[in-house]
């Protein structure tokens, strides 16, 4: 695969000059070289300059040679960089989305990243599809799914159901389990239906933050034609875009993650799960749930009140959960990735869930049961691994 060459002579001065400004300038400076950060970098192994390079590329003002090389899209967002580095330095946020923010203004972009890109920005979702249709996952189900707008004016949660969850064949079962749930618990809800547009974040962390910032103005106006009390998203990425990143734009609602909404309310919701989901279950640990947002308890409570569930942990799990490969890019760079790489990230992780004893895989993000459905099929031991939505085996569980 090839990428377009860098044509623009001045950027990468003028990134340079970018990263030399405080606060982040400044956060760059106190860099001990240590490696962690390549060390704990899952693709680390196959970057030309892992992110601690990279910044002793920029000291030593040789930084054009970090733009030359492609493996900035090796990045996946993940933030364990950021989590183990000792001084603190925003490396996910700052140094690898400015770096891909460069590449993508020089027109240096893998083709099927700029396919997802083009998609969003004429479509408002990255799958490319009808914004009118957005909403047709709710046709013919039992649950009821009111839409603001049509059937209600204000309500008490609004939620964000997100593109993945609206469009993709394997999501919409996850966000027809979630509609059941906030049926069954009485919760008065409403979706935006075709008012709704992609939260951007993974465009963001993608390099694209003009993108970004245009969906979320979309979705700012949306929000605001409605009352109601909070925000609830089934998309770590759209809860970290609307919790942390929004408000940078003036944009500022309350908004929680599935998880924390019912893990609050599980006393409610424990009389409901009659049936045994008997079997031992691993939580994979998603990025933006978890190291972008410090959210691990919850969904683990949800788990451990199905009755039969055995919950068992992976080798990596909480703040050290190896990411899926989705974030930042990585769902839209797959092809590009296996290239450099000739491995899935997604295949580790199925293969530690297998050592863990698990033979259900939860997740708590959209991406995810795609990612690992493939994982499952492609990794020989892992036959018989179900994965599966918190959402759905707590569907389960309630069921008659
Ligand atoms: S972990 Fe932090 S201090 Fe260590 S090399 Fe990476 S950026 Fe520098
Ligand atoms: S965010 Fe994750 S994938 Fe990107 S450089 Fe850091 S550790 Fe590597």
């Amino acid at each position: 695969m090839t990428i377009p060459t860098i044509t623009n002579p001045s950027f990468n001065e003028t990134f340079y000059a970018s990263l030399q400004t405080p606060p982040t300038g400044e956060r760059v400076r106190t860099c001990l070289q240590c490696g962690m950060c390549s060390g704990v970098c899952p693709f680390g192994y196959v970057m030309d300059f892992p992110p601690g390079r990279m910044i002793a590329a920029l000291r030593s003002e040789i930084f054009d040679r970090v733009m030359k090389s492609d493996t900035v899209w090796m990045c996946v967002a993940c933030y364990a960089c950021t989590e183990v580095c000792p001084s603190g330095i925003p490396l996910t946020e700052k140094l690898m989305a400015r770096a891909k923010e460069e590449l993508i203004l020089s027109g240096a972009v893998p083709a099927e990243l700029q396919l997802a890109l083009e998609n969003s920005q004429r479509y408002g979702n990255v799958l490319g599809q009808s914004p009118r249709k957005r909403a047709d996952w709710t046709k013919g189900i039992q649950a009821t799914v009111p839409v603001f707008g049509k059937e209600k004016k204000s309500a008490e949660v609004l939620w964000y159901v997100g593109d993945y969850a609206s469009y993709h064949p394997r999501v919409q079962t996850t966000s027809r389990a979630f509609a059941q749930v906030l049926n069954a618990l009485g919760v008065d809800f409403a979706i935006l239906g075709s008012d709704e547009s992609g939260d951007g974040d993974s465009q963001r962390l993608a390099g694209e933050r003009g993108l970004f910032e245009v969906l979320a103005a979309k979705n700012a106006q949306a929000f605001r034609k409605y009352k109601f009390g909070e925000i609830i998203t089934t998309d770590p990425h759209a809860f970290n875009a609307i919790k942390n990143v929004y408000p940078t734009l003036g944009i500022s609602f309350p908004v929680r993650h599935y998880t924390q909404f019912l893990a609050e309310r599980l006393e409610q919701l424990k009389p409901l799960l009659k049936q045994p989901v008997n079997g031992k279950i691993t939580f994979h640990d998603p990025c933006y749930l978890g190291r972008a947002n410090n959210i691990y308890d919850e969904p683990r409570a949800l788990l451990q009140a199905i009755p039969g569930a055995e919950l068992v942990e992976m080798s990596h799990s909480g703040k050290t959960s190896l990411c899926c490969g989705g974030g930042g890019g990585g769902m839209w760079l797959e092809g590009f990735q296996w290239e450099k790489a000739h491995t899935r990230t997604s295949e580790w992780r199925v293969r530690e869930a297998i050592a863990s004893g698990a033979t259900t895989l939860a997740v708590a993000c959209p991406y995810e049961p795609p990612r690992f459905e493939d994982a499952v099929k492609t990794v020989r031991e892992a036959s018989g691994m179900e994965v599966r939505d918190v959402i759905e085996l707590l569907v389960e569980s309630m069921e008659q």
